[in-house]
């Protein structure tokens, strides 16, 4: 038993997305069934229709940034009611039992978490994301989008958002902290906003100067173009945190060289091609080099919170179903101001 839902789909590898239809299970005691308004295009959706991370479940319907209303709920259900405005990221389910998951950092689940989309469920189901007009979501996977917070705006923070506000927060982004975050970017812009909102001082290391207005708009006070050679040597030595929020492979050392002894750089951007770095990169500084996936349910929670007090939402161009396809390529070309939205209503009209 499901119901037919519209949605977009990638078919195959690489091949051009389009509208279909797919089945959305019937409700589990547990499950939330969300009427979609809004969902994000995060360039992990890209990597993944592009099989950049090896091989995908086809056909894929992306999308891992979705906000909307609950339209009904499952017999035990108590956290959610019709009416309330909701979001959901990168996981749908975990086992909920092993140590990761019960320190809410449900995405290091030891059984794998279930993806939103390209996954497949504990019920052997495929999972299918957000580019769609409903889903249905696990109760504990689903998190509350704050009043005072769009939801066009806020779709973003379920991926964006959180993945990075938790390597801020672990890191200690704050008052008296420098932060250098590479690529403006859908993650990129977000980091500012946060980091602005956490209070540390905050460079922008982009490719070029051509987006430097919109830069220091958002909050930085420092703005450098990676392209050009001498940024490396002005801001040697200079931040404690480097959040490497890039889509392809860069040269790691020549970033680890902006950090001051102690610091950290940690990347949250996932190119498909493996990078590489000196040993004498981090040794000449007791310097980290460090990753971060998304973040736990009760971190997005958090976040989504956090978003609400400092009045910070995502920078959006909202674009209809037909327009993904073009929506992709400008976001493979770094030509997003700051993440395209889906508005859903477009999709199957
Ligand atoms: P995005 O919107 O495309 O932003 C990436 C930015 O990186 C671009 O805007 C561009 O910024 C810069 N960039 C692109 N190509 C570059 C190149 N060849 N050299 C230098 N800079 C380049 O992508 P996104 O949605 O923010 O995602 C960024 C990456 O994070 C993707 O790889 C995605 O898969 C990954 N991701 C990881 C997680 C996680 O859990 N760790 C979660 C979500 C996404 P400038 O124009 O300013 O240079
Ligand atoms: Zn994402």
């Amino acid at each position: 038993m499901s119901t037919t839902t519209h949605a977009i789909a990638a078919p195959a590898p690489g091949a051009p997305l389009e509208q279909t239809t797919i089945q959305r299970r019937d409700l589990r005691p547990e499950d939330v069934l969300i009427d979609i308004a809004y969902a994000g295009i995060c360039h992990s959706d890209i990597h993944q229709a592009q099989e950049d991370w090896g091989t995908a479940i086809f056909p894929m319907v992306p999308g891992h940034e979705i906000a909307g209303v609950v339209a009904a709920v499952g017999s035990n259900v108590t956290q959610y009611r019709v009416g309330d405005r909701v979001g959901v990221g990168c996981m749908v389910d975990s086992c909920g039992e092993c140590e990761y998951c019960q320190a809410g950092t449900e995405q290091f689940c030891v059984k794998g978490n279930v993806q939103t989309y390209n996954g497949v469920g504990f019920d052997g189901e495929n999972t299918y994301g957000g580019y769609s007009k409903q889903i249905v979501v696990k109760d504990a996977f689903v998190c509350r989008i704050p009043e005072g917070v769009e939801l066009d705006v806020a779709a973003p923070l379920l991926c964006a958002g959180i993945t990075t506000y938790s390597p801020l927060r672990q890191w200690g982004a704050g008052p008296g902290k420098k932060v250098a975050v590479v690529g403006l970017g859908g993650l990129g812009h977000m980091a500012v906003k946060l980091a602005v909102a956490m209070g540390a001082e905050v460079t922008v290391l982009s490719q070029s100067l051509k987006k430097q207005e919109d830069g220091k708009r958002l909050g930085a006070t420092g703005y450098y173009a990676t392209g050009d050679e001498s940024t490396f040597d002005v801001l040697s030595g200079t931040f404690d945190l480097i959040l490497n929020t890039v889509s392809a492979k860069l040269p790691i050392d020549s970033y680890l060289g902006l950090l001051r002894v102690g610091g950290a750089m940690v990347n949250v951007g996932a190119p498909g091609e493996p990078l590489s770095y000196n040993a004498f990169s981090l040794l000449a500084g007791n310097k980290t080099l460090a990753g971060s996936m998304i973040g736990g349910i009760a971190q997005t929670q958090e976040m989504l919170d956090f978003c609400a007090e400092h009045g910070i939402g995502a920078e959006i161009e909202t674009i209809s179903a037909e327009q993904v396809n073009t929506a992709y390529e400008r976001v493979a070309n770094s030509d997003v101001r700051y993440r395209f939205v889906i508005d859903t209503a477009t999709i199957g009209s």
